[in-house]
């Protein structure tokens, strides 16, 4: 039973959203529009019902041909472009309150179907602020001309009293459910573009802070992380400068497509070791930084000795050949007193004396 009820509601949802899945924002403005015309032409599908019985030949006769005119403009939502469907169905709207007014007077409340042209002008996007503005002082000063034209003026058709209230009672909760309706489905759609807009500066965030070879984050979101672990957090940890030893030569022989497999590879290794319990950095070229949060030295050169041996233990393949490299790490334990660019600078110095000192080897004391 109540799958039978998820697929009707499916089936509706699926028919009234047809041809409307572009992305863009005129997509709420159809969908808005379709509902609406689904409960005015069930408005008057009702009214219409209602006075058979009543013999009120003139409102059946009303009835049926804006029952045509919206259900022409309901199909009409299928085929032509939104911007076309909303100023259509503002004509339509405001010469069935006047056809309305004029015939059966101020009384059945018709007239307050231009407020919901006030709220769906407001909502669509399709025109400037400045638009807006005007449209709805031309709505305003429309509603006040009627008033001032027909409000005890006797209508073309005088209905009785009774008459008179249900049709007022009709439209009043027609008027209602336009304008819930309108109000539901924007701030629908204003949730989702926000929700939207959320994961897409994540994501961006996240661009700006990763390194497009390695996907390791890059030196910018390194900096941001050792400020706010010196500054926010105020702890400690050690940091590893480390550099491919004789990478040029790797470049020079196997090609520089090459020397970016070898540059990943590696970057694999290090994600792997950092998970959860560090963090790496590409720093530049083929320079890499390591942080290891409330880690002492000694601790970190127990680490590195592991991401050294990995590293050296990697065998890139390129055809027939199998390549190796070392790699040359400057460890320095971050002092809470000194500034985070100072243990950079250290951490530096000792990579490049033991660049100095043979390669392959982790600096920790020089
Ligand atoms: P050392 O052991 O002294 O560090 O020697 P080295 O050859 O590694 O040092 P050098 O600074 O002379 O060369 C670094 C090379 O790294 C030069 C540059 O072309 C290469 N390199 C930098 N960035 C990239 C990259 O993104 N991809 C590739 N394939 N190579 C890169
Ligand atoms: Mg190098
Ligand atoms: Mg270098």
């Amino acid at each position: 039973m109540k799958a039978f009820f998820k697929n009707i509601f499916h089936g509706i949802s699926d028919f009234i959203g047809k041809g409307t899945k572009t992305g863009d924002e005129s997509r709420t403005l159809i969908i808005a529009v379709r509902l609406m015309l689904i409960s005015i032409i069930s408005y008057f599908a009702l009214s219409g019902i209602f006075y058979i019985p009543q013999r009120n030949f003139l409102i059946f006769l009303f009835c049926v041909v804006f029952l045509a005119l919206f259900s022409g403009l309901f199909i009409m939502s299928y085929h032509c472009k939104p911007k076309v469907l909303f100023y259509v169905f503002n004509i339509e709207i405001i010469a069935w309150i006047y056809i309305i007014i004029y015939s059966f007077g101020w009384n059945i409340g018709v007239q307050h179907f231009l407020a919901v042209l006030l709220i769906l002008c407001y909502f669509s996007c399709y025109n400037q602020y400045r638009w807006k503005i005007k449209y709805a002082a031309f709505l305003c000063t429309l509603r006040i001309w009627l008033f001032y034209a027909y409000h005890d003026k006797v209508p073309a058709c005088q209905l009785e009293v009774s008459q008179e209230n249900i049709l007022q009672v009709i439209n009043t909760v027609t008027i209602f459910l336009c304008i819930s309706m309108i109000a539901a489905v924007f701030s629908n759609d204003s949730q989702e573009f926000e929700n939207r807009m959320v994961i897409y500066a994540l994501k961006l965030q996240e661009e700006a802070y990763t390194d497009t070879l390695t996907g390791l984050y890059n030196r910018r979101k390194a900096l941001e992380y050792m400020d706010y672990l010196t500054k926010e957090q105020n702890k400690g940890f050690s940091l590893c400068i480390c550099d491919i030893d004789l990478f040029k030569k790797v470049n020079d022989t196997y090609g520089h497509d090459f020397g970016d497999e070898v540059l990943k590879e590696i970057a694999k290794v290090f994600k792997e070791e950092t998970k959860n319990k560090g963090f790496a950095a590409r720093w530049g070229g083929e320079e890499f930084l390591l942080l290891f949060p409330e880690c002492s030295g000694k601790d970190a050169y127990i680490r590195l000795l592991n991401i050294r041996d990995r590293v050296k233990a990697l065998k890139i393949k390129k055809e027939d050949t199998v390549v190796s490299v070392t790699m040359t790490f400057g460890l320095a334990e971050h002092i809470t007193r000194n500034s985070f660019e100072a243990t950079i600078k250290e951490a530096d110095k000792r990579m490049y004396f033991g660049k100095e000192n043979g390669r392959d080897r982790i600096v920790f004391n020089d």
